[in-house]
């Protein structure tokens, strides 16, 4: 499968990169995990988002899905799309899209004709192409779901999501290719006793303990990815920081950064 990164900020909107998005890829199915704001135009500069086989969202907070806003209005306004787009939310997810559409002054029902809905729980077996992919809840400040995604092949990818730090995570990817894990904090001490994020080192020792061939950080400060490179490098541990427009191959045992962007230091260590 392949992956492209499309955005690693946090909530806060900066200049340099959009919020939470993944796109992944294997033969003709495309599959979105996570919307955040400024995802649905990185959607739209790669492909037709009306062609998405699946959007995933992984919790509610704005950094994560906001985009299904704008994205709605890629389908018709008024009369069902002719292939709906299958959008898998966490439980609750029908109720919070009509509250989005009457914040934005639209009907109820609004999404309803564009998006074939599903509100998945912990351990449902979602079939989307040939993926097979599973959400595993995880530690959040709200109920969030990291996701277990196998490609055709058997590769593996754990896109984890917001959280706190997490046994089953690192368990959960134990096997897989690719560990995605988010690296919010410059310093877990000052986190919530109910811990929901992770600081860089707690990321980069998710990633050596499930001993995957590779890590991936994202959702974290831009002003801080040189520092987070640096403790990444120095770490001994295959796992970098991504950036935005990041490209990911990831076969059974082998992941290759395929493509980077231009634009982004590269950091010297030692
Ligand atoms: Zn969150
Ligand atoms: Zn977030």
């Amino acid at each position: 499968m392949r992956l492209t990164i499309l955005g690693t900020g946090t909530a806060r909107p900066v200049g340099d990169t959009p919020q939470s998005g993944v796109l992944v890829e294997a033969g003709e199915t495309k599959v979105l995990f996570d919307i955040g704001s400024g995802v649905a135009s990185q959607v739209e500069a790669r492909m037709n988002a009306a062609d998405l086989a699946g959007l995933l969202v992984g919790h509610f907070h704005a950094d994560h899905w906001i985009d299904i806003g704008p994205l709605r209005y890629r389908f018709p306004w008024a009369e069902p799309a002719p292939r709906p787009l299958p959008v898998f939310l966490p439980p609750g997810g029908r109720e919070k899209l009509n509250h989005l559409a009457a914040a934005i002054n639209e009907r109820p029902g609004f999404f309803e004709p564009a998006f074939a809905i599903t509100e998945y729980e912990t351990d449902m077996r979602i079939e989307i192409g040939g993926f097979v992919i599973v959400p595993h809840a995880v530690g959040h400040y709200v109920p969030a779901w990291s996701m277990d995604i196998t490609g055709p092949d058997g590769e593996r990818v754990v896109y984890a999501g917001d959280m706190g730090p997490s046994e089953m995570v690192v368990d959960l990817a134990r096997g897989a290719e690719l560990l995605i894990l988010e690296a919010t904090l410059e310093n877990g001490a000052f986190d919530d006793a109910r811990r929901g994020h992770l600081d860089t080192g707690e990321a980069i020792d998710h990633v050596r303990r499930a001993g995957v061939p590779q890590g991936l950080l994202v959702h974290y400060h831009s002003e801080r990815r040189a520092a987070i490179a640096a403790q990444c490098a120095a770490s001994g541990v295959p796992v970098q920081p991504a950036v935005t427009g990041m490209e990911v191959e990831v076969e059974r045992g082998r992941v290759r950064i395929a493509g980077r962007p231009a634009g982004y230091e590269t950091v010297r260590t030692g």
